[in-house]
């Protein structure tokens, strides 16, 4: 993990050179740019490991930026948020990003979230095993690919978990704490709304009946016909 190379998109350059500061001293290698057009240009040079990466910035906005990056390549982003952005910071989440913190963060809580994202993307190598087919939808560990009646789905990392996780005991019934803990690594019970939002996210791409909520409890895995 250390050594991993972080790419940080963020304009305010106070908080970009903190950020960066504090990772560099945590080991890892940091690039820094201050706009989306550089961000999104930044990252196709140097494919990092994960991208921290501000909402609001000139040029693209961070959801059209978090969009162009995860097109390619399937890469873990954290999103910066300022206090009130909440309704983007959801669209945030839908759009592919994994984790979030609002401003003002502490620089040590930031390194934390960026080790269990990293620590989640080191566990992700291919469990053995085949194909799971469950009715016309087949995810495929090995290869980290979905496909719904032969077409494949383009899923973000962490809806590809989340979904990994549901299917392998389809019809049980999971609690969002216990998806926090699995998926995202969190074991605090906090962040029960971004379990919401990606579920939201395999819904819009899978079907709305895939994914079942069960009132009180969590979520469930319907096996499609
Ligand atoms: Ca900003």
């Amino acid at each position: 993990m250390n050594g991993a190379l972080i790419c940080v998109i963020e304009d305010e350059e106070v908080i970009a050179g903190a950020v960066a500061a504090r990772l560099r001293a945590e080991g890892f290698s940091v690039e820094v740019a201050h706009d989306g057009h550089a961000g999104v240009a930044l990252c196709e040079r140097v494919r990092p490991d994960l991208v921290v990466l501000d909402l609001m910035l000139p040029g693209l906005d961070g959801l059209e930026v978090c969009r162009r990056v995860q097109r390619d390549r399937p890469v873990p982003v954290l999103m910066l948020t300022a206090r009130g952005e909440e309704s983007d910071l959801l669209v945030g989440l839908a759009v592919g990003a994994d984790d979030y913190m609002t401003k003002p963060f502490s620089p040590r809580e930031l390194v934390a979230r960026v080790r269990a994202l990293l620590r989640r993307v080191e566990r992700r190598p291919a469990p053995p095993g085949d194909a799971l087919r469950l009715g016309g939808l087949e995810i495929d560990p090995a290869a980290r690919l979905v496909r719904l009646d032969g077409d494949v789905v383009h899923l973000t990392p962490t809806e590809f978990d989340l979904l990994a996780l549901l299917a392998a005991r389809p019809g049980a019934v999971f609690s969002r704490e216990q998806l926090l803990a699995d998926v995202w690594g969190w074991r605090d019970g906090s962040g029960q709304r971004t379990v919401d939002s990606h579920v939201r996210g395999l819904r819009r791409k899978l079907g709305s009946d895939l994914v079942r909520t069960v009132h009180g409890v969590g979520y469930a895995l319907e096996a499609p016909a």
